[in-house]
């Protein structure tokens, strides 16, 4: 892992409340988290159905502002930032990865990945090459040139985990990523992103509702009811002692 001891965490909450108007009741989705995590952590956020899970995954990554509180992203107070600058601040610092893939059907796998890089100014040959080089890490060489619709759901959801990282994004945040895959396919994503957080020191933090995806992590961070109720390493099991 890369030494990264004199920076910023990555992320930081500090009193984050999240309250939502679906009817007419307010939810309180997230009540008040302080969290941090420091670069290079493996988190996965766990928990019932409704607990906040992605709420506070958007509130991490800065797709959403918390009613009250703050998000930091390495060192840098979200909240004090308009729109555009927090858009920017997302687009070089957060890569985002959901349950399904959003990749654009009209375009390779190869050009999905390289989309982000060109919207943040890389030029296409460059963007390409990079492309090129991650789809090769996530054993895609040889479906570059598919379209969305000619790959399998692991090889669309590795596709997008591609293009996730494309802009070598501080904090890789995954809402149920693997979560229209079987258990092996599941499984060998969480593996290359177990391997991809140690060799490169990439900070991830998941959502997954899987047990034995969480185990992998670093960190378990369990909520019931918009609260962290647990925050701890996982329980060492058979394979790992
Ligand atoms: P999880 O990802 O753990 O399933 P969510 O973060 O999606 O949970 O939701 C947390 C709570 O907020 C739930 O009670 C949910 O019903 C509520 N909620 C989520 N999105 C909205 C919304 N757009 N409007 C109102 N309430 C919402
Ligand atoms: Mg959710």
């Amino acid at each position: 892992m890369t030494s990264v001891s004199t920076h910023e965490p990555a992320l930081r909450a500090q009193s984050v409340i999240k309250e939502l108007r679906g009817g007419d009741e307010p939810v309180l989705a997230v009540r008040g988290t302080s969290l941090t995590i420091p670069r290079g952590q493996f988190v996965a956020i766990t928990g019932p159905s409704g607990s906040g899970k992605s709420t506070l995954l958007y509130l991490l990554g800065a797709l959403d502002r918390p009613t009250s509180g703050r998000v930091y992203i390495d060192g840098q107070d979200t909240s004090s930032l308009a729109d555009p600058a927090l858009a920017a601040l997302r687009r070089e610092k957060i890569g985002f990865v959901f349950q399904f893939h959003f990749l654009l059907p009209e375009l390779t796998a190869l050009d999905n990945v390289a989309l982000p890089m060109m919207l943040s100014g890389v030029a296409q040959p460059a963007a390409r090459a990079q492309a090129e080089v991650l789809l090769d890490r996530l054993e895609l060489s040889h479906r570059k040139a598919h379209l969305p619709h000619e790959l399998s759901g692991g090889q669309q959801q590795r596709v997008a985990l591609a293009r996730a990282l494309a802009n070598s994004p501080l904090v890789l945040l995954g809402d149920e990523p693997t979560g229209n895959l079987d258990t092996a396919n599941s499984l060998r994503v969480y593996e290359w992103l177990r391997e991809h957080n140690l060799q490169q020191g990439q900070t991830i933090v998941l959502v997954t509702h899987n047990p034995e995806l969480a185990s992998a992590a670093d960190r378990i961070i369990e909520l019931v009811d918009g609260a962290v109720v647990n925050d701890s390493a996982p329980e060492p099991t058979e394979a790992t002692v």
